[in-house]
């Protein structure tokens, strides 16, 4: 079967963008088993190219009109295609369809691309929403559910904060998230305060929204 670039749900065309992701969640639907994933059609065998996103955006875009906004997302971290993908596809969406464009992001931006200023790009492009997974209330809740992939100095959490801060400030539509997470769904023990998370969202200006978990 060939890999899925781009999916409707709801208003929105979602793109599909790589799978590689710089956080290990625990509840990452690509950590289920292959058989009960609601997702494994996201599961990429090859990373599209631009061409090939554009080019399933137009058919898509052809199929249905109503669409309002296009999502750039993934079974993994679309910012890690920024210079490839997101930023020129981003430009044309906005330029040839005029429709919203959102970026679902862990918020690593400022570890993977250190002294550049991606929330501006990101606006510069054409984005105008950026929802985060801030996923914890505190640094030791985050590494233990996200996994980083990152040394432990980089203080990972802190700059998912401030990243969101830095979109919020620019004027981009903001949001911080986070998965319930049903007890009996973790292992670990481990669960986040959805209602901790909430209000450190809110302490920082930024809108939250709480994720259903999906299996
Ligand atoms: S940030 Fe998203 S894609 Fe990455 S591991 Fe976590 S749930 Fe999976």
């Amino acid at each position: 079967m060939a890999d899925t670039f781009a999916y409707h749900y709801k208003q929105g065309i979602y793109l599909n963008i790589t799978n590689r992701c710089t956080n290990n969640c625990i509840f990452c639907f690509k950590n289920f088993q292959k058989q009960k994933n609601p997702f494994a059609f996201l599961l990429l065998k090859k990373e599209p190219k631009l061409e090939g996103i554009l080019g399933s955006i137009q058919l898509d875009y052809n199929t249905s009109p109503s669409i309002r906004e296009i999502i750039f997302c993934g079974l993994g971290e679309p910012l890690l295609r920024l210079d490839e993908i997101v930023l020129p596809a981003a430009k044309i969406i906005k330029e040839e369809y005029r429709k919203n464009v959102r970026i679902n992001t862990n918020g690593h931006a400022l570890i993977l691309y250190p002294g550049r200023n991606v929330a501006e790009e990101l606006k510069d492009a054409g984005v105008g929403a950026v929802s985060i997974s801030l996923n914890a209330e505190n640094s030791e809740k985050y590494n233990r559910l996200c996994r980083p992939k990152f040394n432990m100095q980089q203080r990972v959490y802190e700059k998912v904060k401030k990243f969101g801060k830095a979109c919020k400030k620019i004027g981009l539509e903001t949001e911080f998230t986070a998965v319930e997470i049903p007890r009996e769904r973790i292992s670990s023990g481990i669960i986040a305060s959805i209602e901790k998370c909430r209000k450190i969202s809110i302490g920082l200006g930024i809108d939250f929204r709480k994720r259903d978990y999906i299996n």
